[in-house]
């Protein structure tokens, strides 16, 4: 449709506009640098600015390709492509919002929907009443309020208005960055991935580190799946992924642990080296991809036992959620065909429940804590490309 081409994407963001002003304006700034960085991998070329609690990306080189980007960036509640008009009053906005819409209702069961920011001598109930029966008049089937087939959005502000139909869905949250920095525990499966993934909607910023345990399989996976992660959903943050030799601490648990110990024990070694790396690299707290009861170790008393007496939180962000939905979540993360590949790798034997308490724990994991850990390697998993980091691994 010549002359109607959308010549800018509107973006809207979600809690950030209920911050205080001073937090507002700093969680806009990384809501645009990230959004920057989301075009830019995106091949997409556009003005950013942003007023009134919108973001707007101007005459954008791909209108798909700046809808794509901003709803890959956390803080973004939503994007359209849009068709921006200066109108002089309501008779022009009317004239010129019609003849927008006029061939896309053709023939549809339609409705409009206006909102309205500023001072007009018109309410949005107004447009949408005039602009609806224009419409009709054009060749539109009828208006229905509940069942629409399209609706044509006219959203007003001062002396411009946006015209659109499609609104997108991002992922909500708070820019990245807005929070403190987090180590997640991260073996490359569901639970850690959309742990990883939320906490990142939360605000923060997030490194990873990886335990190789000896099968090659797991960790090529994991760096696979984190990859995807940086690539494609942590615009506005650097992620670095620790990959830690842990064969020999596997080695030595297996010779010294008692057997219904030892996942435990692994698991509080794994928390308190990351504990040390976290305070290496200045991460505020750790996380994992526990959720309570799914495994013997995921238990109340085995996250008791496991992470009592650290130094650092251990955050625990699908503590309550069902493998169902986190399942889910992954499809919509775009990870689940790398996670599914995990489960199967890491199918190992279950171990029986300890039954123990703190006392006994210790006692176990007092005979391996002094145990040597090699240095980790650290990975830029933006800088580099998938076969160039998998290659120096070996893998
Ligand atoms: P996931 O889906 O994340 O693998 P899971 O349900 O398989 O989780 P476990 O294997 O019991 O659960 O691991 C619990 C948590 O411990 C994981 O979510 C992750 O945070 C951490 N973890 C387990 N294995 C590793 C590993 N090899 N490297 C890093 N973290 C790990
Ligand atoms: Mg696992």
């Amino acid at each position: 449709m010549a002359g109607f081409d959308f010549n800018v994407v509107l973006v809207r963001y979600s809690e950030i506009g209920i911050k205080g002003l001073r937090t507002r304006r700093r969680m806009e700034g990384l809501l645009v640098k990230a959004l920057r960085e989301a075009l830019s991998y995106h091949g997409v070329e556009g003005v950013i600015d942003v007023s009134d609690g919108r973001v707007f990306i101007w005459e954008p080189s791909s209108v798909e390709g700046a809808v794509k980007a901003s709803t890959r960036v956390f803080g973004v509640k939503s994007a359209s492509p849009a068709y921006s008009i200066d109108f002089t009053d309501i008779n022009d906005l009317i004239r010129r919002a019609e003849e927008f819409f006029a061939e896309r209702v053709k023939g549809r069961v339609f409705r409009v929907r206006a909102r309205r920011v500023g001072v007009h001598q018109f309410t949005s109930k107004d447009v949408e009443k005039l602009l609806g029966s224009r419409l009709l008049e054009a060749g539109a089937l009828r208006v229905d309020l509940e069942n629409a087939e399209y609706t044509a959005y006219v959203e007003v502000r001062g002396g411009r208005a946006y015209l659109f139909d499609t609104i997108v869905d991002g992922p909500g949250g708070l820019p990245v960055g807005s929070e403190g920095l987090v180590l997640v525990l991260f073996s490359g499966g569901f639970d850690s991935t959309v742990a990883t993934w939320r906490l990142m909607r939360r605000g923060c910023g997030v490194h990873l580190v990886h335990y190789d345990l000896g099968f090659p399989e797991p960790v090529r996976v994991a760096v696979e799946v984190a990859k995807y992660i940086a690539d494609n959903w942590s615009f506005g943050h650097k992620v670095k992924m620790y990959i830690v030799n842990f064969r020999g601490v596997a080695r030595i648990v297996n010779g010294l642990v008692s057997p219904p110990y030892r996942t435990l024990v692994m698991r509080r070694l794994m928390l308190s080296h990351a504990e040390t790396l976290a305070e290496k690299i200045g991460a505020e707290a750790l996380a994992t991809g526990e959720s309570i009861g799914q495994t013997a170790s995921q238990t109340i008393r085995s996250i008791h036992l496991i992470g009592g007496g650290m130094k650092l939180p251990v955050l625990r962000p699908l503590s309550g959620s069902d493998k169902d939905e986190i399942v889910k979540e992954a499809m919509r993360i775009g990870t689940y065909e790398f996670n599914k590949r995990q489960v199967e790798v890491c199918g190992l034997a279950a171990t029986p429940t300890p039954r123990g308490g703190v006392d006994r724990f210790k006692e176990e994991y007092d005979k391996v804590v002094d145990v040597v850990v090699p240095e980790p390697l650290e990975i830029d998993l933006k800088s580099r490309s998938l076969n160039e980091i998998l290659e120096s691994l070996k893998l």
